[in-house]
């Protein structure tokens, strides 16, 4: 029988009411704002008063990260909901963690955010289109500010911000590869001052890195206040807060940095909030909802982008460090087909069995392994099993994983739900009863080089670090005017290396650091290797074109 596809699946969910679903996490009713039936927001006032209790500590977090990703999927999402299930299936206390989807993919190339299969988030079409809208809002309040910029040019530009070094563009949460570069304020004296520009992802926005990051909204405007816009004519900065900018952009994210309680097609709560790029920013979910979910719950599961050399790095290096957050342990979701596919099989040959290939492209899983507990950290290898794995390749993969000291299971979620992943659940469990010695890659007073040379030769297996005089003298600059920042690095999620083309583990190569960004409101220098693009193209058929309404109001189509 052919398998349901995830919306088939997702629509047969037979949901619970959303405060049953709060009250095992023993939020009240009152602290729910529900937008419509089965989403809701968290209130602020409960959220503080999570914060400040003393008879609450905080739960165990757990980091689901993958090896170097492959068009052949590895499931990430899909891991963190089936193990988030599976932990609530044997009794923890649980709640889950997750990004918000953006609707630029969504359209383009077929591919959610809700997980798949038997571990999903649902109602899982609201999660994939407007949601609670609060990529509308981090849209609103970016493109604020670059009207206060235009209009403060317009009026005589007191502040005398030169209109060729303004870096603020707009945004726009749609893949739109027209807009990347346009000119603005055309049509005369009247339309303000005509300047080259383009815009951007919403996702790609620091003001969604802000909000991320942010512990609060009083946080979220100091944040807010520091984004560095522009230079003037005399190359100074110009920040938001020179503008006057950051107190109403704050008032349009009131509600949107409230983290949004779902639930599992198994009835685990689960705050999906927030939803920065995985390349120029650092690409997980809320901090104000990982850090309410670890109050309320034992256990909660959380996904960091890419593989682990980018979003695991990041959120270890970044998002744990600002927020003061200690993982207890690290899941890495390994499959079959892409461990093949490191191996050299193309996509086309992944149906047949390759024990050989399986063996050298284990290579990748083996450097994430090591990378991984070089932060102090216990780890647990899942295994996201596909119909097509043998059992002698699953077998191939378990020893691999035991070769450098670590367990894989074998995990059924996507075909069995929770109950396909209640070995790795038990596994987790035991790795959090454990010690972990976290401690993240280097220390905040590291110069900024070094810290990126730490990133690529420690995590990447790099030989060195190529940078233009230029660029490191823009590091040095900005260290001198803004303090020690972590490194947000921007580079393929394909590979170990700078080319998408290498898989498995290269080492010896060389990371060119050909831009560096600063993102001073969200707490983060960009350090840019390779191509980035920050407004995606469509493909030649996008998925749009399948997406529509049945004859009953149903969405189909989107995956
Ligand atoms: P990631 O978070 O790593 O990008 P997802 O968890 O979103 O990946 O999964 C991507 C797609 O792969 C989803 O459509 C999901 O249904 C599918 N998928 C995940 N695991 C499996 C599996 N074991 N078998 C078949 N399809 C799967
Ligand atoms: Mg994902």
């Amino acid at each position: 029988m052919p398998h349901l596809t995830d919306i088939e699946i997702a629509r047969r969910a037979e949901k619970r009411p959303l405060p049953e679903i709060a009250a095992k996490l023993g939020i009240p009713g009152a602290a729910l704002i529900p937008y419509g039936h089965d989403k809701a927001k968290i209130a602020a006032d409960f959220l503080h008063g999570l914060a400040d209790d003393p008879a609450r500590s905080d739960g165990r977090l757990i980091l689901v990260t993958a090896i170097n990703p492959t068009p052949a999927g590895e499931g990430k999402t899909t891991t963190t909901v089936g193990l988030g299930d599976a932990l609530a299936r044997i009794g923890k206390r649980t709640a889950i963690c997750l990004r918000e989807a953006s609707l630029g993919p969504n359209f383009g190339l077929k591919g959610g955010a809700a997980g798949g299969g038997r571990a999903q988030v649902v109602p899982m079409e609201d999660m994939n289109l407007h949601f609670t809208g609060d990529f509308h809002a981090i849209g609103a309040a970016h493109n604020l500010l670059a009207a206060m910029i235009d209009n403060h040019i317009h009026w005589g530009n007191a502040l005398g911000i030169d209109p060729r070094r303004v870096t603020w563009r707009r945004v726009l949460d749609m893949n739109d590869r027209a807009l990347r570069d346009i000119v603005a304020g055309l049509g005369g004296p009247g339309n303000g001052q005509p300047r080259q520009t383009g815009f951007d992802i919403t996702v790609a926005s620091e003001v969604m890195a802000c909000l991320c990051l942010a512990r609060d909204l009083a946080d979220l405007q100091a944040r807010l206040g520091r984004i560095v816009v522009a230079e003037t004519f005399d190359r100074r900065p110009v920040l938001a807060r020179d503008l006057k900018a950051q107190g109403a952009m704050t008032v349009l994210l009131r509600d949107a940095i409230l983290p949004n309680l779902v639930q599992t097609i198994e009835h685990t709560p689960a705050f999906v909030h927030g939803g920065p790029f995985a390349n120029i920013a650092h690409g997980c979910n809320s901090l104000v909802a990982t850090r309410a979910a670890l109050r309320l719950a034992d256990y909660v599961v959380t996904e960091a982008g890419f593989g682990a050399d980018l979003g695991a790095e990041k959120f270890l290096d970044i998002k744990a460090r600002i927020g003061g957050l200690t993982p207890a342990a690290v899941v890495l979701v390994a499959t079959v087909r892409a461990l093949k596919m490191h191996g050299g099989v193309d996509r086309a040959d992944l149906g047949r069995e390759d024990v050989a290939a399986l063996r050298r492209g284990a290579a990748n899983m083996a450097r994430h392994i090591r990378n991984l507990r070089g932060f102090g950290l216990p780890v647990v290898v899942a295994v996201n099993h596909f119909d097509a794995d043998t059992e002698t390749e699953t077998a191939a993969l378990i020893d691999a994983a035991r070769a450098e000291g670590v367990e894989a299971i074998s995990c059924r979620h996507w075909a069995e739900g929770a109950a396909g992943a209640e070995a790795l659940a038990h596994a987790v469990a035991g790795l959090c009863d454990g010690p972990s010695d976290f401690a993240p890659l280097y220390p905040d007073e590291m110069p900024l080089r070094e810290k990126i040379e730490t990133i690529a030769t420690r995590i990447y297996g790099a030989a060195r670090v190529e940078m233009a005089p230029a660029v490191e003298r823009q590091l040095a600059e900005w260290q001198d005017a803004f303090g020690h920042l972590p490194v947000c690095m921007a580079k393929t999620q394909a590979s170990f290396s700078a080319d998408p083309a290498r898989l498995g583990a290269p080492s010896d190569h060389v990371v060119p650091v050909r831009e560096v960004r600063l993102a001073a409101g969200a707490g983060f220098v960009v350090a840019i290797c390779g191509e980035i693009l920050t407004m995606p193209g469509l493909p030649r058929h996008p998925a749009a074109e399948s997406i529509g309404l049945d004859g009953d109001g149903n969405i189909v189509g989107l995956f």
